[in-house]
C-alpha cells in the first residue's frame, strides 16, 4: 500500500494493554485460522475540537468481524461495547491524537481451540484524501491480475480471514515484479472482481460502476458507504453489476475503495490510459465529499462517526 503506517507502542491483547513489542504468543498459534478487521479513526475537525478521535462505521465492521467469526466457527468473548472501550483505550494509552488505523486481530488459542486470542494493534496513518494531497493525484499503474480471486466455493472472499490475503499477496507480488503499482483481479468467471485489499468502482459516461458481492468480492464497508453517498449526495448514478474486462479497459476513470486506501485514482490498466483526465472529476468530486464525512463535516453522516 503507498500510505505510510506507523505501528504504535501499545496494543490490546486479551483484555488488557501490553506492550506491542512483548504482545507475545507461542509459535504453535494456528494464526492461519485466524479473522481480522481493518478500522479507522479520524481526527474530526468540525464536531470535535477536543483531538479526540471518530471511529469510521464502528457498529458495520464490527458486524463483519462477527459475521467473520460466526462462519469461522469462533466466538468472540466480548460485546461490541467492550470492543470499543479496547479500542478507546489502546488509543489512550498510546496517547494519540492523530488519524489511527485499528486492526482487531482473532485466533483460536493453541493451548485451547475453543477460545479465541483478541489482540488490537493499532498504527498511525495520514490520510490520501486532504485537499491537494499530491499522493492523491500520483500516477497508479495497475494490472489484471493473472492470478484469479479466491472463489466463495474455495476461500469465501466475503469474510475477512487471513487465509485470503495469500492470493492478494500472489497479485500483488506478480504486479510488484511487473513494475505495476497494483493489481486488480477477475472472479472466476472472467468478470472484475476486487483488488488485494479494495473494491474496484469505475465511471462511464457519468456513471458510477462497481461489481456485485457475487462477484467474489469482500463485503466493503467502504464501497457499502459509497453506494449510498454517490447517488444520495451528489447525485452520480450508480449501478452495481458485473464488470467485463473490457468494460474496464474503456473507462473514463476508475478508483479503489476500501478503509485502508481510502480512495485511489488509478492512472491505467495494463498500460491503457483511463480517461483524459487524471485523477478524472468524477472521482476527484466523490472523494472531496468522501473527506468531507471523515472529517465530520457532513451531518447526515456524523452518526457513522464513534468519539473515542
Ligand atoms: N476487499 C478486500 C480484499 C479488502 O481487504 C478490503 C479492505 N478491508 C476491501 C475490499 C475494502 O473493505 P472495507 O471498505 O470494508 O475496508
Amino acid at each position: 500500500m503507498s500510505v505510510a503506517f506507523h505501528g504504535a507502542e501499545f496494543c490490546w491483547m486479551n483484555g488488557e494493554i501490553v506492550e506491542t513489542k512483548n504482545a507475545l504468543v507461542s509459535a504453535m498459534e494456528p494464526i492461519h485460522l485466524g479473522i481480522f478487521e481493518g478500522i479507522k479513526a479520524y481526527v474530526e475537525n468540525d464536531i470535535n475540537s477536543s483531538g479526540r478521535l471518530s471511529v469510521f462505521q464502528w457498529k458495520p465492521h464490527v458486524d463483519r468481524l462477527r459475521r467473520s467469526a460466526r462462519v469461522c466457527g469462533m466466538e468472540i468473548p466480548y460485546t461490541n461495547e467492550e470492543l470499543l472501550e479496547a479500542i478507546r483505550k489502546t488509543i489512550g494509552a498510546n496517547g494519540f491524537s492523530t488519524n489511527v488505523y485499528i486492526q482487531p486481530r482473532i485466533w483460536p488459542r493453541a493451548d485451547a481451540p475453543k477460545e479465541v486470542h483478541v489482540v488490537i494493534p493499532i498504527w498511525t496513518f495520514e490520510t490520501i484524501l486532504g485537499k491537494d494531497n499530491p499522493r492523491f493525484s500520483k500516477d497508479r499503474k495497475f494490472m489484471i491480475s493473472t492470478w484469479r480471486r479466491i472463489a466463495s466455493d474455495a476461500l469465501p472472499p466475503q469474510v475477512k480471514s487471513w487465509s485470503n490475503y495469500g492470493n492478494s499477496a500472489f497479485a500483488m507480488r506478480e504486479a510488484e515484479r511487473l513494475g505495476f503499482d497494483g493489481a486488480i483481479f477477475l472472479d472466476n468467471r472472467g468478470f472484475v472482481s476486487e483488488g488485494t485489499g479494495a473494491c474496484i468502482m469505475s465511471v462511464r459516461n457519468g456513471k458510477v460502476m462497481t461489481p456485485p458481492v457475487t462477484a467474489s468480492i469482500l463485503e466493503s464497508v467502504t464501497r457499502e458507504t459509497l453506494l449510498d453517498i454517490i447517488p444520495e449526495d451528489l447525485g452520480i448514478p450508480v449501478e452495481v453489476k458485473d464488470i467485463a474486462r473490457v468494460e474496464l479497459y474503456a473507462s473514463d476513470e476508475a478508483f479503489l475503495c476500501g478503509t485502508g486506501w481510502e480512495i485511489t485514482p488509478i492512472t491505467s490498466i495494463d498500460g491503457l490510459p483511463l480517461g483524459k483526465e487524471y485523477p478524472g472529476p468524477i472521482t476527484r468530486r466523490i472523494a472531496a465529499y468522501y473527506a468531507d464525512v471523515l472529517a465530520g463535516k457532513v451531518e447526515k453522516y456524523k452518526e457513522c462517526l464513534t468519539l473515542t
